[in-house]
């Protein structure tokens, strides 16, 4: 027998998840942002899930190539573009999109030997202050870019740093009515294709702003995970679950009050009380920092986590289980996010808050070592 964890990959929450954002946004296409791959759900386990989008957008050559081997042969977009000359060879070959941020990127374009020319999308740096041209250069750089015969098309490109944020209440866009007013200044006249919203932007603002949608790049609300979570949760935006990281109880044991739990013994019994140890630990992914009182399911039920988290396992009350009637003991099962089989599910940007972080960085984070089961499309 394996070890009991298992990340399972929900290929019709992907399709729903799709779904809801194309009612958010039914005059823009998606692309679909599969990088790291796909926030750890595994691009060839996610593709099936989401090849209704209009295009997909990564980060690396090598994803892309991943990309068309399973049989795309639409739009691919580089998200950081090109890292070296080599890699325009690639996108000729691959027909891929890429970004083009830096002058040096188009030095490499200018000296690029192709018979294909390539579509480029160039990108604005509206106060983000990592990729792209500053308002004063973007100009130069367009004229510079529309004039290379390696250049086929130019589109219009800007990234939100702050479409998360709350302002005085939901429908405040100061967070992103000033990047956005730079984007459509410099823009204005130019002839081309804009593509500038994340989950954030196009969940809270894309429909009554219409703000040049004609990409948008939805990336965290795909897999299940809200974006200006906890202002609102996945739930509120009628997203699902894309992976469930799954485990189950491999020991019980029983305490007495003054008994303690783990490494350093955090935690301290006040009553009698039974408690499950998972085969799950940080070395699986399942952040150490999350303290006791995380949430989990047991038996589909919810209840927390107690102690420290070692290497391979944690600990988890038994209690509110038993108390809701359920066995709750050796080989239960165990949700640390996600959906249990019993229906219920708990959501990973709670878990996440209590790791101090956000949901990108704990599906990201997944290990190697955890076995992925794909729950396939009907
Ligand atoms: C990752 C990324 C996205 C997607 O952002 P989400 O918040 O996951 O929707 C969009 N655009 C760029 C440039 C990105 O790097």
């Amino acid at each position: 027998m394996p070890r009991p964890i298992q990340a399972i990959i929900h290929q019709s929450a992907l399709r729903h998840n799709l779904a809801v954002m194309r009612r958010h946004v039914p005059d823009s296409r998606i692309m679909s942002v599969v990088k790291a791959n796909a926030y750890g759900h595994g691009i060839e386990n996610a593709y099936a899930g989401l090849r209704a989008s209009d295009g997909f957008a990564l980060l690396e050559v090598d994803e892309a190539q991943r990309v068309r081997a399973l049989g795309w042969r639409g739009p691919i977009l580089l998200l950081e573009g090109v890292f070296d000359a080599r890699d325009l060879e690639l996108c000729s070959r691959l027909g891929l999109w890429h970004t083009v941020h830096c002058d040096e990127q188009i030095d490499m374009l200018a000296a690029h030997k192709t018979h294909v020319p390539h579509r480029v999308f160039l990108k604005l740096n509206a106060g983000m202050n990592r990729l792209g041209f500053t308002p004063a250069r973007y100009r130069a750089a367009w004229s510079r870019l529309n004039a290379l015969p390696q250049v086929e098309e130019v589109s219009f490109m800007m990234h939100f740093s702050d479409a998360d944020r709350y302002g005085m209440d939901a429908s405040d866009t100061t967070a992103v009515a000033t990047p956005l007013a730079m984007f459509q200044q410099v823009t204005q006249d130019l002839p081309g294709e804009r593509c500038i919203c994340n989950s954030a932007a196009l969940l809270r603002f894309g429909q009554p702003q219409q703000m040049g949608l004609d990409w948008v790049r939805a990336g965290i609300a795909l897999y299940g995970s809200a974006p200006d979570y906890p202002h609102r949760t996945a739930t509120d935006w009628n997203l699902q679950p894309a992976m469930s990281l799954r485990s189950r109880i491999i020991a019980v044991q029983q305490l007495q009050p003054g008994d303690t739990v783990g490494y350093g013994s955090t935690f301290v019994a006040e009553r009698p009380m039974r408690l499950g140890v998972v085969a799950c630990g940080y070395a699986d992914g399942y952040p150490r920092i999350c303290g006791t009182g995380t949430p989990v399911l047991v038996d589909g039920v919810a209840s927390r986590t107690i102690g420290r988290v070692s290497m391979d396992m944690l600990a988890v009350d038994l209690e509110p289980a038993r108390a809701a009637g359920r066995a709750a003991g050796y080989g239960s099962e165990v949700v640390l996010w996600g959906r249990s089989s019993h229906g219920t599910s708990l959501s990973i940007d709670t878990v996440a808050a209590h790791a101090q972080t956000v949901g990108y960085e704990l599906m990201c984070a997944v290990a190697a070592r955890v076995p992925v089961l794909v729950e396939e499309l009907a």
